[in-house]
Parts: structure tokens; C-alpha cells; sequence
């Protein structure tokens, strides 16, 4: 074969090379098979034992999982083990078996042919891409119908090419030691494609043409920044591989030396630089890398990943345990987001909400479930006993949200004193701006604010009118918009008017691409996962900030997305 050269989109970058390990999409290319009647019970007893063999890897992996992404990832499985336990599945496959005497391989076949036309009369892209995680459970069960491994065992050391790779793939994958993917579909705003970046594994999506050109043992040099990818590479293909290796190595043993240097501007202004963490890896790489403290402390994910509502002792235990991990250092504990993407098994969201990202979630679903609300806020009053504690309110959209949870708060602070265990004396409430909304309405509530920190997750989703997880979107999803940034600056003026300290703590925040923006635009707070801490650090440290703000306007008069990148090209520091 010789050298040809595919271009994909870059979606993680860093440089691999490997030998290919292609697999084709998890359609299943079984035959028609009867079997006789007497078979029934072993076909039946088959299907069974592969459910059970895929439900225990499921587990096993589910176990393994640990550090800063494993709820994320966690919720992917429990999705599939879901999907595996679905009624509608399994007794399907079991009549087919039973009335048609298909062989079990043929019925799962017809099964999931059955659920995917079903997929495909769903006119809304992102649930018709739902499709690929039955496909993955779907090739799980085929793979233990036949006593093998699910199919990437033994992918140490390649790359995978593959249609497209679930979150929960992509860990287990990095786990097994593969060096790199390519995915013939997808988009750089994934989920799978963020997992990627905070995993450091190379990743290149959209190569539309690699199932075709590339077969297994092929050689493959793939290149996460420029969404490259090399068949069979050459002398200059392999030296330019080496090259980016030995940068990217260079490059981490110079952030390596930033651990505990200041987060400063080379005018000498201090950024503060918060971290979002919930593990307790999270909170100790946090402290170790000097954050200013806990800036975003998203406690639906002990909701979620429990299945069930933690009691006001379990949810005190947890939030204590992140204060004590920070020493100190100020921790600022959002109160419950489940609800729209982040679904739950706790019975808390409501089920099949027409639109559920503008439905019942976030502060809504709290208020609507006064109890709830005050076991969790008298939790948080509790651990403030331990340590320096803000409360931050999600998905507020204006000023009788905000006054209602302050009322609560003073409840909650007032019976935990009358039980007299020791907590704070002030404790800071903050609303997290993440609806247009409240960003527009902001000097009608900030006077009952103590501080803010700007979802950008969703501010762009609400503003843009843009789902932050539908792939379909592509472009249409970014911060990159005139409209964010004049949100932005608002946001922050009114805030600095009025004294209140304003963070950013969605994805963009950890990205340090962004970071000369939002300098400019007046943030001297950014919340992020400490994964990207150090690479924000270091653009803080070479942006020279008065230069910056100077140079406001002129990204503020940008009329396009384009003219926001040639801003940032010109203000990015070498
Ligand atoms: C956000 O919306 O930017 C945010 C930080 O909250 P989450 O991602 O948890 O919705
Ligand atoms: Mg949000």
C-alpha cells in the first residue's frame, strides 16, 4: 500500500503512530438461521448468558473507572446496562427465537434491525444518533454470544479506526493502551471528542473516508492537531512524527515547572484560577496545582452515580470531604443540576419532558421539591463548619429564583445553628449565569447575589438556540458569537459596578485558546478541570492584560465568528 495522506477534523490533539486496528460499524452481518425445535431452549439459554457475561464487563468496567471523568463516562454505561435491560429488547429476541426458530445471532440481528427503524423514523438528530448505543450493546451481546471479547481487546499500541466511538469506549480504550482514533464520523464537540482532550488521547474525527482506505496492520501516523492522517507514512511523515512527540514532551515538562508558579499576567495582575472538580482526585490535583480553591462543585453527580438521593448525612459527608481536601481554600458547592442532559435514576428529573433542556431542571426541579432543596442546603451549611464554603445556584433566570433560595438558605443557616452544630457565620450565595435571562436581568437581582460564575455551557446553548450535544450542529454551537461576548462584557461590567466577584466555569474557561478573550472581555476569574489548569496558566502568563482590555473594542465589533478568530489569531500570545 502506498503512502496516502486523509484529512479528518483535529478533535484531540497529539501526534500517534500505530498499527491500525479497523472496526467496521456494529452492524451485525449474521446470515437467516432456523434452528429445529429442540434447539430453542439452548439458543434461549445462549442470548441469557451472554446478557449476564456483557452485564458483569459492564460492572467490571464501571469499577475501574476512577478519577476526573468517571461520572461522565459512568453515565454512558449505565445507559448501555440500561438499554441491556430493557424489556422491549430482550423479549423481543426471546419470541424471535421461541415463534420464528431463529438462531440467536439472527435474532439479535432482526432485533436490532427492528429498533433501529424505529431510530429512524425520529426526526430529532440527536436522539436518532441513540442509534450507536444500542449498536454497542447490540455488539457486545454478539461478541459474547461467541465467547470472544468485546472487540477492542488487545489494542495496545494501535489505532483504532472506527465509524464513531462512545465516551465509555474511549475510557475503556485508553485503559487498554491504544495510541490513537480515528472515527469516520463525528464532530470535534462531542462529548467523546472533550473526553478525548482531557484523556490526552489523540483523536481525528470526520476522516469520512477511512473505513474504506485503511485495513488492519496498516501503519498509521495521525495528527490530533491537524485532524492528518498518514497511511503507510514515509521518512518525513515518521521524522515529523518524532518531531511533534518530542515537542509535545518538551511542552509538559515546561508546564510541569508552572505548578507553582503564580497564575499572573506579565503585567503583574493575578488571575484567579478556581477548579471544577468533584472527585477526590480532582480536589487533590486542585490543591497541588495552586487553585484558588473549588470553583465549581457539581453535586448532582453524587445524585446521579448513586442512582438514588443521597440523605443530608451522605451528602454532608461528601461536601465536607471536598472541604477538608482544599485546606482552607474556599470551596463553592453548586446546589443539584440534574435535569436535560444530565438524566438521572433517582426518579428526581420528570420522564419524558417534551424539551427537557427547557424544562423542569437545575434551581426549577429544587424549588419545586422544597425539601429536597433544604436537606441538600442544610448538607452544605453543615461542611461549612470544615472550611470555607460559597453556595452557587444553577440555572437561575431571574431575580424571585434567587430570592427564594436565599430565603431558604437563611432557613436552612438558622435551624443547623439552632441544633447547634458549628458552621459559618456568613456563608456567599452566588447564582450561576447561564440563561440569557438572568444576564439581561441581572441589576434586577444582583443586590441578592454575593457572587457569579457564568455557565457558558449553556449560555451558548439558550443564546444560540444551539443543543450543546447535538453533533448535528456542528458550527452552530460556539462561544465564538458576537452576541456571547457582548453578554460577556455585560455581565461582567454590572458585576464589577456592584463589587461582585464574576468567574467563568464552563468548558471554554479551560481551554486556553479562549483565555486572551475573556481577559479582554474583563474576567479575572476562570473555573476549569485541573487537567488544563497549567495550559491556562501558561496563557495568562504570557497575555499582557492592559494590552488586551485595550483592545476590547475591536473583538467587541467583530461582526462574525471569523472576525473573532482573527482577533484571537492577532492576540494570542507566541
Ligand atoms: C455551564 O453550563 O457552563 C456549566 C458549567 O454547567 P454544566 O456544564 O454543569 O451545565
Ligand atoms: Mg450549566
Amino acid at each position: 500500500m502506498p503512502r496516502h495522506v486523509l484529512s479528518g477534523n483535529a478533535a484531540a490533539r497529539g501526534s500517534a503512530l500505530g498499527r491500525a486496528r479497523v472496526r467496521l460499524p456494529h452492524v451485525l452481518n449474521v446470515e437467516e438461521a432456523r434452528i429445529a425445535p429442540e434447539d430453542v431452549e439452548t439458543e434461549l439459554q445462549r442470548i441469557h448468558d451472554a446478557v449476564d457475561t456483557v452485564r458483569a464487563e459492564m460492572h467490571i468496567l464501571r469499577e475501574r473507572l476512577h478519577g476526573a471523568l468517571a461520572h461522565e463516562v459512568g453515565e454512558f454505561l449505565d445507559l448501555h446496562a440500561l438499554l441491556l435491560d430493557d424489556p422491549e429488547l430482550l423479549q423481543g429476541i426471546d419470541a424471535l427465537i421461541r415463534t420464528g426458530r431463529y438462531s440467536a445471532d439472527y435474532a439479535l440481528r432482526l432485533q436490532r434491525d427492528r429498533i433501529a427503524a424505529v431510530f429512524d423514523g425520529i426526526d430529532d438528530a440527536y436522539l436518532r444518533s441513540r442509534i450507536d448505543d444500542i449498536d454497542q450493546v447490540i455488539g457486545r451481546l454478539h461478541a459474547a454470544l461467541h465467547r470472544r471479547e468485546a472487540d477492542l481487546q488487545g489494542v495496545a499500541g494501535e489505532i483504532l479506526v472506527t465509524d464513531n466511538i462512545s465516551p465509555a469506549e474511549l475510557a475503556q480504550l485508553q485503559v487498554q493502551g491504544v495510541m490513537g482514533v480515528v472515527t469516520a464520523n463525528g464532530s470535534a464537540l462531542s462529548h467523546s471528542a472533550i473526553l478525548a482532550r482531557s484523556l490526552h488521547l489523540p483523536l481525528v474525527v470526520g476522516a469520512a473516508a477511512a473505513l474504506q482506505k485503511v485495513n488492519d496492520g496498516d501503519v498509521l501516523v495521525i495528527d490530533g492537531s491537524s485532524g492528518l492522517v498518514v497511511l503507510e507514512p514515509n521518512a518525513a511523515d515518521l521524522r515529523e512524527h518524532h518531531a511533534r512527540t518530542s515537542n509535545a514532551r518538551r511542552e509538559q515538562r515546561q508546564l510541569n515547572r508552572l505548578r507553582r508558579e503564580p497564575s499572573r499576567t506579565l503585567d503583574g495582575v493575578d488571575i484567579k484560577l478556581w477548579a471544577n472538580a468533584e472527585s477526590r482526585e480532582d480536589v487533590a490535583e486542585a490543591h497541588a496545582l495552586g487553585s484558588a480553591g473549588v470553583g465549581l462543585y457539581r453535586t448532582e453527580y453524587l445524585f446521579i452515580n448513586n442512582n438514588e438521593i443521597p440523605d443530608e448525612d451522605t451528602q454532608f459527608r461528601a461536601y465536607r470531604d471536598v472541604v477538608l481536601g482544599m485546606t482552607g481554600r474556599t470551596v463553592t458547592i453548586r446546589t443539584l443540576d440534574v435535569g436535560a442532559d444530565k438524566a438521572d435514576n433517582t426518579g428526581l428529573a420528570l420522564r419524558n419532558e417534551p424539551n427537557p433542556a427547557l424544562g423542569l431542571r437545575g434551581v426549577r426541579l429544587s424549588l419545586s421539591r422544597p425539601g429536597l432543596m433544604h436537606t441538600q442546603l442544610r448538607a452544605i451549611v453543615r461542611a461549612s463548619g470544615y472550611g470555607p464554603v460559597r453556595i452557587l445556584v444553577p440555572m437561575i433566570s431571574g431575580a424571585e429564583e434567587m430570592f427564594a433560595v436565599r430565603d431558604m438558605l437563611r432557613a436552612a443557616m438558622h435551624e443547623v445553628a439552632r441544633d447547634g452544630s458549628e458552621m459559618a457565620e456568613k456563608i456567599p450565595l452566588g447564582a450561576m449565569i447561564e440563561v440569557p435571562s438572568a444576564a439581561l436581568s441581572l441589576p434586577m437581582f444582583i443586590g441578592a447575589c454575593d457572587f457569579l460564575s457564568i455557565g457558558t455551557n449553556d449560555l451558548v446553548q439558550y443564546l444560540l438556540a444551539a443543543d450543546r450535544n447535538n453533533d448535528a450542529l456542528g458550527d452552530l454551537y460556539t462561544p465564538l458569537h458576537p452576541a456571547l461576548l457582548r453578554l460577556l462584557r455585560d455581565v461582567v461590567r454590572i458585576a464589577n459596578r456592584r463589587g461582585r466577584p464574576v468567574a467563568v466555569c464552563g468548558e471554554i474557561a479551560g481551554d486556553a485558546m479562549f483565555t486572551p478573550m475573556l481577559l479582554a472581555l474583563g474576567l479575572s476569574e476562570l473555573s476549569l478541570h485541573p487537567a488544563t489548569l497549567l495550559e491556562v496558566r501558561r496563557a495568562i502568563r504570557g497575555c499582557d492584560l492592559a494590552s488586551l482590555r485595550a483592545h476590547a473594542p475591536a473583538l467587541l465589533r467583530a461582526r462574525d465568528r471569523a472576525g473573532i478568530e482573527r482577533w484571537l489569531a492577532a492576540h494570542t500570545p507566541a
